[in-house]
Formats: structure tokens, C-alpha cells, sequence
């Protein structure tokens, strides 16, 4: 299976249907969409030797043309490496030369000319002469390579929050099964839809496109080529039936804008929330502000998107006795996927029971490139070891609480931060919240809260002391509240608690 074919097939199904848009501006239909991938393909391999399996990297912000640059690379059989633009041109190198890149696409082709190309690598730029040439091609050209099942399509590599980045190996097939379960798990697609790429297309909202490609549906690039709370509003009115993935703290700032103009999302249809804590407190705001247009998704780099899904009728279900407990959990395992909880020792703990979150899946990756150490320690008897910590519910809801180094202990009791951050969150004050563990010569750890109050909000330590102490375990209480007028956050969003750790061992 080549998942360029998905798009070949739109293309002959409906190629004047529209599906490429710069803002509200139509830029290819599916036909120009098909016949760009198949003349890029066919020049990368005629003028730059590419082959089956050749690694080819693509760094730039989002735009649509790397929509072409993704179904080239697959047109071709290569494999694509995206690279978030957000890296440092040396983080980015790194990745190339590890990923033994043949080409590294670029917006001007000149990203790496202070750090200088690994060796074997070159750089294109989109925005020269030379590519943009290659994009004229007016029909397909070639038909996608006939690949051998199990062949790498993406080679994504994680954030590395510990360590050097490792290369996520995600084949076409894995890509295939993360799409369907899309349609089965998170939401309905139609003709009618249009997807928009607010988040960065090297991750998660870069691989929602298959399943719209499939459907032939409308693919939006906002012009910003990023998040902009006053664009994306503006943009679901002017094209209607936008659906987007969304981390929460851009879910949050769109509300919170949406609000103040008095806007209820108009043309916006669904938001899949995912790629961090989504706090039960958000979810009601989102759901007072938008109605019900929100889904959520629980995955990580090595199964992407799809471990578990909570689709909008159950988000919005306020009448269930079990509302808000689900509004906290991730939902239920998708489709394609079997979800264990189990201890130190990888036994099944009990239904209820905090432990480590295991996944088994068509969607799971082969491994981690030249990385046979770190894939031994993550894959382990088929399971994926995920490293976050969760319980699952009688009814299969399963509820993360934490990345396993995350979660505290004090006083030789495991703390789960989510637990402490979701009660801040209800606090009417509290904008955003984040709970670590700091080192405490009697307790071990001791519990540390970051607080962000919301604006023109009056706010201090023993105001919180009351509220935490009204609603939870006095030894899950932080014991101190830091105020700070933002949380650190990485470009994907989540909160760096790597760095709220340093923080809060500085001296007061
Ligand atoms: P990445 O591989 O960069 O996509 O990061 C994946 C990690 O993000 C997961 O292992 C979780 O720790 C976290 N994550 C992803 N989705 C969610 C979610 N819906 N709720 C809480 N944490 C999430």
C-alpha cells in the first residue's frame, strides 16, 4: 500500500473539486493537487536520484505546498522526515544527518547555511525558482510507487524533552489504520468538510490530512501559517466546515477570544483536542462558547493520534451521571487499539488502579530508526510502553494522570499532578495551572503549584490553601503556589515541567 494513492484516486474521482486554500484563497483543485505530487515525484527521481526508501526531510512552517512535498515523497516510495520548524537549524541538521537525509526542503533554501548541510544532504528551497518550476507539472505524470507492505512512509522524530530525538518509524499501513480510525472513532468527514492546519503539520495535525484527501475534502493553510485565534474565527465563517486539531492551550485562547468578540465559532465544526492535558474546567468553558464541536484524542509520536478518542456526544453529554469524571478522562481505545494498565513488574493492575499505560495496535510503530537500545525498551512483547501513567474505568474510559517521571512522591505517597491540577483549574481565578515535584529533605518531594490567575483576577497562596483544602487529600495540597504571568511551553504546546522543575528548587 502507497497512501499517495489515496490521492490519486480523488484526483480521477473528482478532480475540480477544490483542495488547496491559502487562507479563503484557492490555490489547486484535485486535479493540479494530483499533477504537482506526481511531476514533483517524478523530478525528484529523474534530476536528484531519489529511490525508494530515501529519506527526505521538510522544514518549514506550514504552508500548502508541503501538503505537495508529503504525497511527492510517498509519490516517489521515499520516506518523509518532518522537522519542526520551531527546531534550531542545529537541532534540524542533527535530525537530517540521523535520518541520512538525501534533501531537506526549505521555504528559501537557505535554512542550514550558518550550520552547514550534513554530508549526502542538499537543500531545496519552495520559495525559488528551481522547485516552484517543478510544480507546474499540469497532469500525473507517474502513478505512485507500488510499495512492499511495511514500508516506511514517516519518520517522525520526538520532542526529545530526555536525550537526543529518536526517528519514529511509522509505515504506510500504520498511516492507513491511524486514518480509518478517524472516521470510526473521532468524527464524520464529507466532501463538505475543510480541514485547517493551525497546529504545526510536522505532527499530529499534519497527519489528519489522509482521511480528507480521502474524502476529498478542502485543505486550508491560514495565512498566518499558524495559530491566530482572530484568523481561524474569520476563516470558519468565510469557508464553513472547518475541522482542526487543536493542542488545549490553543483551544483555550481561541475561547477565550471567541468570548470577548461574542462569537460562538460560526463554520468551525469540530476541534480534536489532544497532545496534552485537556482540563475538565476548559472543556465546559469550550462547551458554554462553541457548543458541541469538540473531540478529544489521546496519542503520542509512536502510535499517532490513536490510542484512545472521546467523541463530541459523549464531551457534551451533561445529563450523564459520569460527565464530569469523562470530561477528565482521554475516552475509550480506538479502533485499532488495545490499551493494558499495568505496574513496575508490567503485571495487569486492577480495574480503578493508577499504572503504566501499554498499547498494542496496527497503528504502533516498527520502531526507532538505527535505534535498536531504545526500541528493546519501548516495544515489549508487541506493547508499546508509553511512559504515562492512567487508570482505566469499568466502562473503559481511561484517565491519564501523568508521564511516569512526572507523577510525586512525598512522604512515600504517589501524587498524580493532574489530580491537583484539575482541582485548581476549577478555581473561577486560576487561568493555568501546573503541579511538580520538588526535592524536600523530610518528604522526599514536596508539592509545588505554578499558577497562572486570570486577567484583572486577584489571587494568592491562601486563598488557594482554602480551595485545595475544601476539595482534596491534605497531602496532595501543594505546599507552595508560585504565581507567574505564563506557563513555559514547547512549540506543540505542552507545558515544560522539565523547566518548572528548575524553578522551583531556585532559592525563594
Ligand atoms: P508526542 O509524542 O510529542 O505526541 O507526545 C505524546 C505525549 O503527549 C503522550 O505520551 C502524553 O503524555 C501527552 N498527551 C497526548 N495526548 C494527550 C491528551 N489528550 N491528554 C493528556 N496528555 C496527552
Amino acid at each position: 500500500m502507497n497512501i499517495a494513492q489515496w490521492l490519486q484516486a480523488r484526483a480521477l474521482l473528482t478532480p475540480d473539486a477544490p483542495a488547496l486554500f491559502s487562507g479563503s484563497e484557492l490555490k489547486a483543485d484535485y486535479r493540479q493537487f494530483a499533477a504537482q505530487a506526481s511531476g514533483l515525484a517524478e523530478s525528484l527521481q529523474r534530476d536528484y536520484g531519489i529511490q525508494q526508501g530515501d529519506r527526505i526531510a521538510l522544514y518549514m512552517p506550514n504552508r500548502i505546498e508541503l501538503l505537495v512535498l508529503m504525497y511527492a515523497v510517498w509519490w516517489a516510495g521515499a520516506v518523509v522526515v518532518p522537522i519542526n520548524y520551531k527546531l534550531h537549524a542545529k537541532e534540524a541538521a542533527w535530525i537530517a544527518e540521523n535520518a541520512q537525509a538525501s534533501l531537506l526542503f526549505s521555504d528559501q533554501g537557505q535554512s542550514m547555511s550558518e550550520v552547514g548541510m550534513p554530508e549526502g544532504c542538499m537543500e531545496l528551497g519552495v520559495d525559488t525558482s528551481t522547485v516552484r518550476a517543478m510544480l507546474e507539472c499540469k497532469k500525473m505524470l507517474i502513478a505512485p510507487a507500488a510499495l512492499a507492505p511495511h514500508t516506511l512512509a514517516w519518520l517522525f522524530y520526538t520532542s526529545g524533552t530526555t536525550g537526543r530525538p529518536k526517528g519514529v518509524m511509522l509505515t504506510h499501513d500504520n498511516l492507513v489504520a491511524m486514518s480509518l480510525c478517524y472516521t470510526v472513532d473521532v468524527d464524520n468527514v464529507s466532501i463538505d468538510d475543510a480541514i485547517l492546519y493551525a497546529a504545526p503539520m510536522s505532527h499530529g495535525a499534519g497527519l489528519y490530512n489522509f482521511v480528507f484527501v480521502r474524502l476529498g475534502a478542502r485543505h486550508v493553510v491560514p495565512e498566518s501559517r499558524g495559530f491566530d485565534s482572530v484568523e481561524i474565527l474569520d476563516l470558519g465563517k468565510r469557508l464553513g466546515g472547518l475541522s482542526m486539531f487543536a493542542a488545549p492551550t490553543m483551544v483555550k485562547r481561541l475561547i477565550s477570544v471567541a468570548k470577548a468578540a461574542g462569537s460562538d465559532g460560526e463554520g468551525i465544526k469540530s476541534i480534536v483536542c489532544g497532545g496534552a492535558p485537556m482540563y475538565a474546567a476548559d472543556f465546559v468553558e469550550a462547551l458554554d462558547v462553541f457548543g458541541p464541536k469538540f473531540m478529544q484524542i489521546y496519542g503520542q509520536g509512536e502510535s499517532p493520534m490513536t490510542i484512545t478518542a472521546m467523541r463530541r456526544e459523549i464531551i457534551a453529554d451533561r445529563a450523564h451521571p459520569q460527565w464530569h469524571k469523562r470530561l477528565a478522562s482521554v475516552g475509550i481505545p480506538q479502533a485499532c487499539i488495545e490499551v493494558r494498565i499495568v505496574n513496575d513488574t508490567l503485571c495487569d493492575v486492577p480495574t480503578g488502579t493508577h499504572g503504566e499505560v501499554l498499547v498494542r495496535g496496527i497503528t504502533v510503530m516498527q520502531g526507532y530508526w538505527r535505534n535498536s537500545e531504545a526500541t528493546q525498551d519501548t516495544l515489549v512483547d508487541g506493547w508499546l510502553r508509553t511512559g504515562d501513567i492512567g487508570f482505566l474505568d469499568e466502562a473503559g474510559f481511561l484517565t491519564l494522570t501523568d508521564r511516569s517521571k512526572d507523577v510525586i512522591i512525598s512522604g512515600g505517597s504517589n501524587i498524580y499532578p493532574r489530580e491537583v491540577e484539575e482541582v485548581l483549574l476549577r478555581h473561577p481565578h486560576v487561568f493555568e495551572a501546573a503541579v511538580v515535584g520538588s526535592p524536600h529533605a523530610d518528604w522526599g518531594e514536596e508539592v509545588v503549584a505554578f499558577v497562572v490567575a486570570s486577567s484583572g483576577a486577584q489571587l494568592d497562596g491562601a486563598v488557594l490553601e482554602a480551595w485545595c483544602k475544601a476539595e482534596m487529600a491534605s497531602f496532595k495540597k501543594p505546599k507552595r503556589y508560585l504565581f507567574c504571568p505564563e506557563l513555559p511551553k514547547n512549540s506543540y504546546g505542552k507545558v515544560l515541567k522539565t523547566v518548572l522543575r528548575e524553578k522551583a528548587r531556585e532559592p525563594v
